[in-house]
């Protein structure tokens, strides 16, 4: 067991966790964890491998693959069902998730 934050979100443990929208192929998707008022930011979707994975360099090619059509899945969602102009993605991965 390691003190990754993102491994310890998919146990159910951490400050980083929310609810989790979606899972397959290896792949979740979660909301944003709720802040103090209960509720989570609008539109914030975490997309991550179920494995734990340090680095984006380090993702298979299937999980790489997996992760590139769960973002379009979900930005083309949002536009369907809420009309969003934009959709927004970053990789956040530095400095809280050990090899
Ligand atoms: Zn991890």
């Amino acid at each position: 067991m390691n003190d990754c934050l993102i491994c310890a979100k998919h146990r159910g443990e951490g400050p980083l966790v929310g609810e989790v929208v979606a899972s397959l192929d290896g792949i979740r998707v979660s909301h944003a964890p709720s802040g103090d008022d209960g509720t989570a930011p609008l539109g914030s979707l975490f997309i991550e491998t179920d494995r734990h994975v340090a680095y984006v360099a380090d993702l298979t090619a299937d999980e790489a693959a997996a992760v590139g059509r769960v973002r379009t899945v979900l930005a083309r969602g949002l536009r369907e069902a809420c009309d969003t102009e934009f959709t927004f993605a970053t990789v956040v991965q530095q400095g809280w998730s050990p090899r």
